[in-house]
This record gives structure tokens, sequence and C-alpha cells, in this order.
């Protein structure tokens, strides 16, 4: 009887035993297709973000984040510059040279542009061939400089396969030309507009509304 009693013990024990190690299994799996789906809407959030072209933020991002911008601008008292750049007569270089070429112009673009940018500076495509940089606490004096300096840098670089081609920027500043960060974008791309008119390869800054 008491051998009988001790392998009863005994065959309860090794039974708990092997349910510790099935619960233990099944929280480790668990945890780790937590983990998985953790890094999947990560890297979809990141997705979501970003232009698959160029790696810069797309549109959506830059709009989402408008607002943060404009808040730290104004919580630090300081001038927020928006610039839009857009590659010059960019139809010309796809019909002669190929969508994939094309392509590539778009990448060195983003390239030159990203070259220029200081850390606290933000770069998204926004566009087709078009560009949207935010410098925070510029004037439009000083943004008038960097973005002279962009586009020098790209009309003086030989591009690969494409060789040279230039870029109109419009610029615009908030508070000055509005409150609102999308109509700030708005008087930066009607800047763009008149660069265009005028002869295109220039840099111009908004008249203040
Ligand atoms: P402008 O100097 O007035 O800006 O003239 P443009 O030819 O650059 O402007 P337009 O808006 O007429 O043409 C833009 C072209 O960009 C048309 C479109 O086919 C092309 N495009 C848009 N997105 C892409 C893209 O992702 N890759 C390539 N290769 N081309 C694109
Ligand atoms: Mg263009
Ligand atoms: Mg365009």
């Amino acid at each position: 009887l008491k051998r009988l009693a001790l392998a009863r013990v005994e065959s309860q024990r090794n039974k708990q035993n092997f349910n510790v190690a099935v619960t233990l299994i099944a929280g480790l799996l668990f945890f780790f297709l937590l983990l998985r789906q953790f890094k999947i809407r990560r890297a979809l959030k990141i997705l979501a973000k970003t232009d698959s072209l160029t790696n810069l933020a797309n549109r959506r991002a830059f709009f989402a984040n408008g607002y943060s911008y404009m808040e730290r601008a104004l919580k630090e008292q300081s001038e927020l510059c928006v610039l839009v750049i857009d590659i010059d007569n960019f139809k010309q270089v796809n019909d002669n040279l190929g969508h994939d070429v094309g392509d590539k112009a778009i990448c060195y673009v983003a390239e030159l542009a990203s070259e220029t940018m200081r850390s606290r500076d933000i770069l998204a495509r926004i566009g087709g061939e078009e560009f949207l940089l935010v410098l925070p606490h510029e004037d439009s004096q000083s943004a008038l400089k960097i973005a002279e300096r962009s586009r020098t840098t790209v009309e003086t670089t030989q591009m690969e396969t494409i060789g040279f081609i230039t870029v109109s920027i419009g610029i615009a500043t908030w508070p000055t030309h509005s409150n609102d960060i999308d109509q700030v974008y708005k008087c930066a791309d009607k800047a763009l507009y008149h660069a265009k008119e005028h002869g295109r390869n220039r840099c111009v800054v908004a008249e203040p509304s």
C-alpha cells in the first residue's frame, strides 16, 4: 500500500511538472508571437510614413507632423520656413531617358537636398518630383540662402546617365505668411509657381499676405 501511495504521488508530481512545462512553453510561444506582431506593426507604421523610392517621409507623414513642428516653434517663439522644391521640366527627363532614369533623378535630388539639411530640418517627398523641406528657427532670408545652396548644388552636379538638371524652390514662413501650416505650404507653392513662370532654376520667397 505504501509503495502504491508513493507511486501515485510520483505520478502526480510528474503530471504537475508536465503541466508546468506546457504552461511555460505556451507562455513563451505567446510572448514570441506578441513580439513578432509588435515588430510587424512597427514596420507597417514606418512603411505608411515612408516614401518607398527615396526613403524620405511621405506627404501623409509630413502633414500628420506639421502641427507638432509649429507647436514646437511656437513654444520656442521662433519662425519656421517651408520650402517646396520641384524638379524643372521633369517630364522631359522621363520622355527622353525613360521612367527608370526619372526615378533615379528623383533619388539624386533627394540625396542632394538631404546633404544640405541639418539634423533639426525635415525633408519629405510630397509628390512625383516635388519635395518639402521644413527649416525650424529660420527666417525667410536665411532660408533663401539655404535654398540657393541646394539649387546651386543640383545645378552644378552632373548625374550619372542623366546629366544636369535644375530645381525651382518656393519659400514661405510661419507665422509671417500664415498661422496655418497648410496655408504656409500653399504660399510656398504659389512662390514656386512664380519661380516656374520666371524661367525656372530659381528660388522665390512668397509675398507677405
Ligand atoms: P515644371 O518645370 O513646370 O515642373 O515641369 P515638369 O515637367 O517637371 O512638371 P510636370 O508636372 O508637367 O511633370 C511631372 C512629371 O513627373 C509627370 C509625371 O509623369 C512624372 N512623375 C510623377 N511621379 C513620378 C515618379 O515617381 N517617377 C517618375 N519617373 N516620374 C514621375
Ligand atoms: Mg517639375
Ligand atoms: Mg511638380
